[in-house]
């Protein structure tokens, strides 16, 4: 019998890709936004505090109707990459957001004047609300150009490195990979591929690596000279706005410091050789010389005595986990699953990988995850979930400004790793044996490999 297909119900947004409603919107949305730059362009350096609250407010209603358009146009173009329909919603969409942006470019720049000519304002009553936003805005403002300027990087990168971000991912999501399961070859989607590189069979988890991997070099060249052309994008862009350092507009935008990041790498590299030595004792629990590979590093242990896990034993678990820790707190993850707001089911042309979009307006969001029955997918599961629990509650305790459009990576990822720890919690107590419990401390730390990964990444960046 054919598996169920576990497709997310985007109809809460909009009844179709093609329904007329979405036009109307963005005609909507557009006659919003002439709106508001014809009254705000050129006179919020005059305004009290009490009229720039309001013009923020008029921005987030903005941001509101806006998110709408850009989750539904995304959503339906990350489920399928290959639907004409998708592809043409998508563009439009984008089209629509560029010209906006360029229309409301004024408002960074004669905000960003406003509170750097008058620092007080951020702490008048009346803006109480929006004060942590502002103080972080006043931290871009000397990074801001022209508004001339502004339009022209807004073109760049529309056709620039958002085309380039777009063509990567329909290149990959689009292309087959032949892996060898159990002596049999299979044609798969990318979802599917990369989930044998981490699944229980040893074999398929090397084809799969290896498929992954052939698929990607034969046109690594392209990937090169793309890469380079995007780096050294971000490096012009970045001396244009006089920023000290190539993490700096990164760093502002996650509210984080760069000593934070200096400590986080120390006690990274300082801790390399307890996470050498947990490999190499993996290694013997594997019975293997060595780990020769990520296919190895983050395989589930051989004995592990549950290692296939269907979706509806997955939703389960998680639901428990979350109830476990307290009932009140999992009644996001039970929202999630009953209003239809997950797309599980690997696919061709959809988008890799997992992530969780939130939707302001919806008070809710939608989670996107190639699941292929292994227990890293369950932990993928509990994580995204981590996301949307955060989500459930700041779309109800904040506006869009202080919510979602000022979201730190590490405010967010907190919640989604205690998540993950909700489900070990919920495994360690009811493993029967050292073995279980063993092969789940494992895949809790398999998951410190992410460091090694970030660590990569953060000495890569450093060298541009
Ligand atoms: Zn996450």
């Amino acid at each position: 019998m054919a598996k169920r297909e576990i497709a997310w119900d985007l109809s809460e947004m909009f009844p179709s890709t093609t329904d007329p409603s979405v036009q109307k919107a963005i005609d909507d949305l557009t006659e919003l936004t002439e709106k508001f730059a014809a009254r705000y362009r050129g006179k919020i350096k005059d305004l009290s505090a009490k009229e720039l609250l309001e013009c923020i407010r008029g921005y987030e209603e903005y941001l509101t109707r806006l998110d709408r358009l850009l989750n539904f146009a995304w959503l339906s173009f990350t489920a399928n990459m290959t639907l004409p329909d998708t592809q043409s919603l998508r563009d439009r969409v984008d089209k629509m957001r560029a010209e906006l942006e360029k229309m409301l470019a004024f408002f960074n720049i004669e905000l960003g004047y406003m509170i750097y000519g008058n620092p007080g304002i951020v702490n008048e009553e009346v803006l109480r609300n929006y004060q942590h936003f502002l103080e972080r805005f006043l931290k871009k403002v000397p990074h801001q150009l022209s508004e001339s300027e502004e339009k022209l990087i807004i073109e760049k990168d529309q056709f620039g490195i958002n085309a380039w971000k777009d063509l990567r991912r329909v290149w990959l999501n689009t292309r087959t990979f032949e892996v060898e399961v159990k002596g049999e070859k299979q044609t798969v989607p990318f979802g599917e591929a990369y989930g044998f590189t981490y699944g229980p069979d040893r074999s398929a988890r090397i084809s799969g690596t290896k498929s992954i991997g052939s698929v990607l070099a034969k046109d690594g060249e392209i990937f090169s000279s793309a890469l380079r052309n995007i780096c050294n994008d971000w490096v012009s862009v970045c001396n244009r706005r006089k920023y000290d350092s190539l993490m700096e507009a990164s760093l502002i935008d996650n509210d984080v410091d760069q000593q934070v990041i200096d400590n986080l790498l120390k006690a990274i590299e300082n801790n390399t050789g307890l996470f050498q030595r947990y490999l190499r004792l993996k290694a013997k629990i594997m019975n293997l010389p060595k780990l020769s590979g990520w296919h190895d590093i983050l395989a589930p242990l051989p004995d592990a005595p549950d290692t296939k896990f269907d979706y509806e034993k997955a939703k389960a678990l998680v639901i428990e986990a979350y109830e476990q820790f307290d009932e009140d707190y999992a009644f996001a993850v039970k929202d999630m699953f009953s209003r239809n707001h997950m797309d599980a089911t690997p696919r061709q042309g959809k988008r890799e990988g997992a992530f969780f979009s939130n939707w302001y307006e919806g008070k809710s969001g939608y989670i996107l995850l190639s699941f292929n029955e292994t227990l890293g997918d369950v932990y993928g599961l509990a994580h995204e979930l981590g996301h949307a629990t955060h989500a459930y509650y700041y779309s109800r305790g904040q506006t869009i400004l202080n919510g979602p459009f000022s979201l730190s990576m590490a405010v967010a990822e907190t919640a989604s790793t205690f998540g993950e720890l909700l489900l070990t919690d919920l495994l360690l107590n009811r493993s029967q044996s050292d073995q279980e419990k063993k092969a789940i401390i494992c895949s809790d730390l398999d998951g410190a490999s992410i460091n090694a990964s970030c660590a990569f990444r953060l000495r890569f960046e450093q060298t541009l």
